[in-house]
């Protein structure tokens, strides 16, 4: 097919209704799976770039990713809105200085219509398997309605998207409703109702504020305490908002300025003696907020600040001291139809359960579905080292696959939106490189990841993630952490500011010679 009838095709499969089949033979440059600030920032993108042939795939009914589908009450990001938002696309809008999820959902709908993503994207398309044919040169995708080739497969399908509920006894005997939290079941009204949260993370502590004043009883189990900021966040005040309405050099200064005081945190997860400092911040916080002695002693983490991600709150330790809440930290021994029984022996019944036990991190599913050049999966890729990718993007045997957001690309001081923009510029120089040497895909050199990342983890080394004395999501089964970029993220836009093709074998279009 030419590249315009792909073009044609591709806007077919874009304008198509919600639930038709794909039309036949659909075949296009770039097929890009998810449609979160990745998916949608690599459509605009290639758009920027006018490049016109391609695809976004997305299983849900909308834009968002996260932010479409984490609309438990108190959702909200923990980097300032004015960092965590598109470079080329401020908001001078934002209500709160760390907006709230329908904030940012409705902002990530709103770029997809300016910047036109809208014709190229595919709503309720789940990628269920992806080949690549060594022939045709070509990624054969299967999707829940229907096949489609393309040259390029983007993966953007998120590493906080796939939610995580640990293996309990009993689990799904409990006869009330029980949801995640990025599931949230807004048929089950949970006022005046008996809840048990389940898990003490970045999510659970954003809901449990929220819900505490109007459910009869609350109880939070909690596993390992997490370290608590206070929470820097406020509503913006109108002044400010005209100002980067009416300059917006000033919305970039601001966020520059943001941007760099965010870089300076990644020094105590790297140097020890630093993180004396958020650590005491942290425990002042935990002082001030809870008198009760024993209670503040539960609540005390025993491992240094940063192992596990930060959290801020000025309103979850107040919640969890109300009259009607209680923290249990006993171990879960069960889950009974009537409640939770803990290793102590005690049952408390309730009339719902919210998992707050965070996402699967490590084990991805999209590793289970895209087979590469001798036909094994990603995830057998990996089973031996673990999550690995040349400059977090690129996995040698599986040529022109592009995973956003990919193995140690998370940060836990700065925004994933740099990273991810720093990975969208890395694909856009690859495809260029790509047309430049007449060659129609690359795969990276075995020999130039395994360096890449045997650097990688001797840099990782001396951070709190390997020295901290904790259990978290960034490690996998074996200890590694396969999840975070070891260092600033201005160090990972170097790292991929351009395309080596030196890194890469090179291959020429089918038939080619
Ligand atoms: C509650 C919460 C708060 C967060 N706050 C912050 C923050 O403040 N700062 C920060 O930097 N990060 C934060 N994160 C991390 C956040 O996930 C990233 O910042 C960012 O949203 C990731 O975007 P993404 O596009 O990579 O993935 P996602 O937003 O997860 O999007 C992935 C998309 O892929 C789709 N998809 C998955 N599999 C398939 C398939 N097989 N076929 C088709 N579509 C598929 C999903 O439906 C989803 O729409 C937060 C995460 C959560 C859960």
């Amino acid at each position: 097919m030419t590249a315009n009838g792909r073009q044609a095709a591709a806007e077919r499969l874009g304008a198509a209704g919600a639930v038709a089949p794909l039309p036949d033979h659909v075949d296009v440059d770039v097929a890009i799976v998810g449609a979160g600030f990745a998916g949608v920032g690599m459509a605009i993108a290639l758009l920027r770039a006018g490049r016109r042939d391609f695809v976004v795939l997305e299983r849900d009914d909308d834009v968002g990713g996260t932010w479409w589908r984490n609309t438990y009450p108190g959702c909200q990001c923990d980097v300032p809105s004015n960092l965590y938002s598109f470079s080329f696309a401020p908001n001078p809008e934002w209500s709160q200085t760390f907006a709230l999820q329908p904030e940012i959902g409705a902002y990530l709908r709103r770029v997809a219509d300016d910047f036109g993503v809208r014709p190229h994207l595919r709503t309720r398309t789940e990628v269920r398997a992806a080949a690549w044919d060594e022939q045709a040169r070509r990624w054969r995708i299967e999707t829940s309605r229907g096949p489609l080739t393309a040259r390029v497969l983007v993966v953007g399908t998120g590493s906080l998207s796939e939610p995580a509920i640990p293996r309990i006894p009993g689990a799904e005997r409990f006869a009330g409703p029980a949801f995640h939290t990025a599931r949230w079941d807004r048929d089950v009204g949970l006022t005046g109702k008996r809840v048990a949260v389940i898990g003490t993370g970045a999510s659970a502590v954003q809901v449990v504020p929220r819900i505490q004043p109007h459910v009869a009883q609350l109880a939070v189990f909690q596993r390992t305490p997490p370290w608590i900021l206070p929470h820097p966040g406020r509503p913006t005040r109108p002044r400010e908002r005209a100002l980067f309405r009416a300059l917006p050099p000033a919305q970039k200064l601001v966020r520059g300025g943001v941007y760099w005081g965010r870089e300076c945190l990644v020094l105590p997860f790297r140097f020890h003696r630093l993180s004396r400092i958020p650590q005491r911040m942290a425990r002042r916080h935990l002082e001030a907020q809870v008198p009760d002695p024993v209670l503040r002693e539960r609540l005390t983490p025993r491992y240094e600040i940063g192992c596990k991600r930060i959290l801020m709150s000025d309103e979850y330790y107040p919640a969890l001291q109300a009259p009607n809440a209680e923290l249990v930290s006993d171990a879960i021994a069960e889950i009974t139809t009537a409640g939770v029984r803990t290793a102590d022996g005690v049952e408390r019944a309730f009339d719902a359960i919210v998992w707050g036990t965070g996402f699967h991190t490590t084990d991805l599913p999209y590793a289970e579905r895209i087979r590469g050049r001798d036909g094994r999966t990603l995830a057998q890729r990996w089973c031996a080292h673990g999550m690995q990718a040349l400059r977090g993007t690129t996995v040698a045997g599986f040529p022109n696959l592009f995973a956003l957001v990919g193995p140690n690309t998370l940060l836990g001081h700065n925004s994933i939106v740099f990273m991810i923009e720093s990975q969208l510029a890395y694909v856009l120089d690859a495809l260029r490189a790509l047309d430049e040497r007449g060659a129609t895909a690359c795969d990276p050199r075995p020999a130039a990841q395994a360096s890449f990342n045997e650097r990688l983890q001797r840099r990782m080394r001396g951070t709190v993630w390997a020295r901290g004395g904790c259990a978290s999501w960034y490690l996998d089964a074996d200890g590694r952490n396969t999840t975070l970029w070891p260092g600033t993220s201005w160090s990972f836009r170097r790292a991929t500011r351009r395309f080596d093709p030196a890194e890469y074998e090179l291959l020429a279009r089918a038939g080619a010679h």
